[in-house]
């Protein structure tokens, strides 16, 4: 879980558990407190449906110079994505946590199970490491061009 060590940290002007008061529509209000991960706001969580609930924090992916015809290189964040809850739904795969995975983006693998992104960094791993022979092989190349 080594993604979630590079999550954003709570701000330290917010206590680790945050509680509030929401009032559900259609009726009553509940006592939400946040798990000490969650990093949302909820500025706009103060009234909703019961199941509208989530909490989050979101976690940044590193930015590639991917090719752009005009403007030469753009910045694309990938594996960026959110460690996610939405505590009231009726889907199980989205009332435990659970991460949202943006591989790139616009483009979402969502409500990941520790297992199924365990297998997934297992893959990016394996692929890195296939990417260190690519830049063996690569640097071979050059040297036999006669470049650097
Ligand atoms: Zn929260």
């Amino acid at each position: 879980m080594t993604l979630l060590h590079d999550a954003p940290t709570v701000p330290t002007q917010f206590p680790a558990r945050r509680t509030w008061v929401r009032r559900i529509h259609g009726g009553g209000q509940r006592v939400e407190t946040c798990p000490e991960w969650c990093t949302d706001h909820h500025r706009n969580d103060t009234s909703g449906h019961l199941d509208d609930l989530q909490h989050g924090a979101h976690f940044d992916g590193p930015l590639l110079p991917v090719f752009d015809a005009e403007q030469g290189t753009v910045p694309m964040p990938i594996l960026a994505g959110r460690l996610s809850v939405d505590p009231y739904s009726s889907d199980p795969r989205r009332n435990r946590p659970h991460v949202h995975l943006e591989p790139y983006a616009d483009e979402v693998m969502e409500c990941l199970t520790p297992s199924e992104l365990a297998t997934i960094i297992g893959q990016l791993r394996a692929h890195c490491d296939q990417l260190d022979d690519v830049l063996g092989r690569l640097v071979e190349a050059r040297a036999e061009a006669g470049g650097a």
